[in-house]
Parts: C-alpha cells; structure tokens; sequence
C-alpha cells in the first residue's frame, strides 16, 4: 500500500515542539514505504491568526531538522496548490455537493443572535448544539454568507492507531461551519477536502482534535470519500508531569533551541523519542534508525513528560558521534556560535580550541562562554586565584613561587606542544611536590581565569608559547612580590 502523509501547520508564527513532533512522525511513516510520499500543507485560512513570515519559519525549521518534504512550497507537485488559501475553487466545489445532496446550507443568522442562542444553552446548562436552532428558512448560499453543514447525528465508531477503537456519540455532532463569511473554509472542513484530494492515507495530529472526530466522520460520510486512517498523537506534558506542556513550562520554541546551539540531530532524535520507542533500552538513533524502525504500534498511549535534560544530554552525544565521524564538518557547523573577540581568528585556531572543548559541550551556544581567553587576555582576577578550594591552602608568597618555577620551566621548553608540555608539567609536579589540583589549578587559572577549562597541556598548546608566558608573568607581577 502506498503511504501518503502529510503535515499541516498553521502559519501563526511560533513553532510549538509538540507540532514539530506531529511533523516526524509521518515523515518516517512515508519515508518507511518504497512509493511512500510526504506532503506540506499550509493552513492559512484563520486569517486573523496569520503572521507574516510564519511560512518561511517552518520550512527553515523543517529543513534544518532533515524533513525533507516531497511536495509542497518550493517544491510542487502534483497535488498543489499546498496553501489553503490558493485551494478556495476546490472548497466551494465540494461545498456544493453538500448542498446538492441537501447536506449544507446558508447561515443567514447574525452573529449576535448565535452568540444569544449560547448564552440560552449555557444558562439552561446544556451543550450548545446549534442543530437545536437550525434555522427553518434558509436562502440560497452564495459567497459571503456562513454556510453550515447539516448533520445527521448518530453513534459512529473507527479505530484509533493510537487510542484504540473509539465511539462518539450523537451529541458531538453538530450543524458546523464548513465556509466562512469571508469565503475561506474551517479547518473543519478543508482537511477534509485536502486530505481526500491529496490521497492522504495517514492523518497525524495532537489528541485535540479527538472531541471533534464525529463531524469529521459524518462529513467522510456525506462526502462520499474513504476516511483516511487516524493517528492522534497525546499531549506532551510538562517536566512536572501533571499538565499539558505550556509555553510558560520552559520548553522553548524549536527557534530558540536552534539558537542555542542544539543540532537538529539531538532534536529529531529526542522528539521522535518524545512519546514513542522501539522497546529497546537504546536511546540516541539518527534519522536512518529512526526510519527503519519507527512503527505506529509504539507510539505511547500516555502523554510523555518534556524534560529538556535529555535534549541536552543527546545534544553532547550527538557532538561527540559527529566529532567522531568528522570533525572538519562538525567544526564547520560551529559558525555563528562563537564569541565575538573570536572574528579576528582564522578557522585552524579556531579548530583547535574546538578538538579540546568540544566533548564538553552541553550546546554549540557554550563556545561564547568556555572559550573567550583562547581570543583575549582575560582580566587578571587574584580573588578567584586565592578563593579556590586547592589553592587557598597556600600563601601568596607560595603561590608567587610556584608560578615563578612553572613559567621558568615552562619558559625552556624546546618544542611547544601538547606531548612536550604534558612531560614539563610532570615533572614540574614532582619536583614541587604538590597535588594537581594544586598546580594545575593555579596554572590553569592564571591563563584562563575561567571556572572550566579542557586538560592543561591541550589548554596551553593552543595559547601558544607567548601568549602563555605572558598571561602567568602578568599574574606573577599582580602578586607584586618579590
Ligand atoms: N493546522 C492544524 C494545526 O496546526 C493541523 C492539524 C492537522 O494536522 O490536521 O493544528
């Protein structure tokens, strides 16, 4: 069976991680399935919610993520227009089969009095069911005038692949608007139509839109069209585990984290795991492993909690795994990502400084704060020197002296480099006899004046010679002793 998918957003500016979840997952359906095919839809058509550049935003996220999408914007295909608002001929057309078949009219009520006939339920306490006020007369429809779809209420039954086989009763089915008084369609009724026209065979999308599945079933029905089959995907809840994940829940837009340095790998993997797994303790896969063995029958049935932690802790396994398979490639991807005072470098320094951090990174976003004194003197600051937990068993005097043997020794060294600098310091530490911590501490410090730093000898490589030399004699001058 040919697989077709598609994602659908809205263009209302903020991509929500749960939507971008609702994104892969048919994805790796389609992409499972030899003639499968993954479409992009826009739903443009709550014009009061569009934002400009909305568009753009997702299919930068998309493609910056690895969805990779087989028709739609920029890319055609056989069953465009892919912008609901391009798509309006094909609405009012299957608008008019229902009003043929007398399954549709024209709304001629004024807001108001619809807004009164609610506030008439809510006082009575009953379900507002707008079929209880169908109106007897009503004109023909023509554009600008709601038209309604009439329904035929009933209990109607399908099968979940998520939620399992599900019943909706009489009373969710109601008369609802199918085209507004601006002439663009509801959601309600233009997935439908897109659904069916674009040969959509799997339909994924948040649990909430399972209330509203008896219209959607009574509209197949009338249309005469073949439901497609059903993949309600639960909400993501928040880290506390007890609500729906909101944006006050720290979960940022997939912008942000873009921003921050996380590599669409980190964020594929950790949303496809987001609510789903392949019942293996494994945890980090890449988009290939997720293909071959995502299957719907693992998608979880309970909302999953969002903990960011995990992000993280996948975005420093990606690092390290494309490190691994090429480090060239990976450091190219580092662009933007540095700190200012970097600019004036040239991209083998900056390489460097990247093979010595880079397995200490939570995000790419941690260059601007672990690696500035690789690009400028840091200000000499004697109070972290002399608070630190090994070094403030010394005395000045003793601090002053041990810095003074180091860059003596350090100052001999035939050939700068990490092997030859790793030997120096040895021997350093035996011949003072103090811990590492000690005087690696204190060289570490004196150069970088950061609380992290990567192994000294790779540390010192990098600065170079002078620059090292400088910045120890700097603070040897600071302790102003003799
Ligand atoms: N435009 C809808 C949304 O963004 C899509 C829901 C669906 O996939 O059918 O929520």
């Amino acid at each position: 069976m040919k697989v077709v998918t598609r994602f659908a957003p809205s263009p209302t500016g903020y991509i929500h991680i749960g939507n971008l979840r609702s994104a892969i997952y048919p994805y790796l359906l389609a992409k499972q399935n030899e003639e499968g095919s993954y479409i992009l839809r826009i739903e443009d058509t709550d014009q009061a919610r569009y934002v400009e550049g909305a568009t753009e935003l997702i299919e930068d996220t998309m493609k910056w993520i690895g969805l990779d999408w087989d028709e739609g914007p920029g890319k055609g295909g056989e069953h465009g227009p892919y912008f609901q608002t391009q798509r309006r001929e094909i609405y009012i057309e299957w608008a008019k089969k229902l009003i043929t078949k007398g399954r549709a009219y024209a709304d001629p009520t004024p807001s108001e009095t619809v807004a009164k006939y609610r506030e008439e339920a809510s006082k009575n306490k009953q379900a507002f069911l707008y079929r209880n006020y169908r109106p007897s007369e009503t004109p023909e429809w023509e554009l600008g005038m709601p038209l309604r779809f009439k329904a035929d209420p009933k209990d109607r039954y399908y099968h979940d692949e998520v939620f399992g086989d599900m019943h909706m009763a009489p009373e969710t089915q109601d008369d609802i608007i199918l085209i507004k008084a601006d002439g663009l369609p509801t959601y309600n009724f233009a997935h439908i139509v897109d659904d069916a026209t674009m040969g959509i065979t799997h339909i994924f999308r948040g649990q909430e839109y399972l209330p509203s599945m008896g219209n959607y079933l009574a509209l197949y029905e009338a249309l005469e069209v073949e439901a497609p089959k059903f993949v309600h995907l639960p909400h993501i809840l928040a880290p506390s585990g007890n609500k729906k994940l909101g944006k006050r829940d720290g979960a940022k837009s997939a912008v942000d984290y873009r921003a921050d340095g996380i590599l669409p790998e980190a964020m594929l993997n950790f949303l496809a795991c987001l609510g789903w797994n392949d019942g293996t303790e494994d945890e980090v896969y890449s988009k290939q492993d997720l293909i071959d063995r995502f299957s719907l029958d693992r998608i979880q049935r309970a909302g999953a909690r969002y903990d960011e932690q995990k992000l993280v802790w996948l975005n420093g396994q990606w690092i390290r795994r494309l490190f691994a398979e090429d480090p060239k490639a990976l450091y190219a991807r580092t662009e933007g990502f540095w700190p200012e005072s970097a600019a004036d470098y040239d991209d083998d320094y900056k390489f460097k400084i990247f093979s010595i951090v880079y397995d200490r990174l939570k995000t790419f976003g941690d260059l601007k704060t672990m690696t500035p004194y690789f690009f400028e003197d840091p200000s000499v600051d004697m109070d972290m020197l002399t608070s630190n937990k090994a070094l403030k068993k010394l005395s000045e005097q003793e601090l002053c002296d041990l810095l003074r043997k180091a860059t003596a020794k350090l100052g001999e060294l035939k050939e700068w480099s990490a092997e030859m600098l790793q030997q120096t310091l040895n021997d350093l530490l035996a011949e003072t006899e103090q811990k590492p911590a000690t005087l690696f501490g204190l060289i570490r410090l004196s150069v970088s004046f950061a609380p992290f730093s990567p192994a000294l000898h790779d540390t010192l490589s990098v600065l170079g010679r002078e620059t090292t030399l400088a910045r120890l004699n700097a603070v040897i001058t600071c302790f102003g002793r003799d």
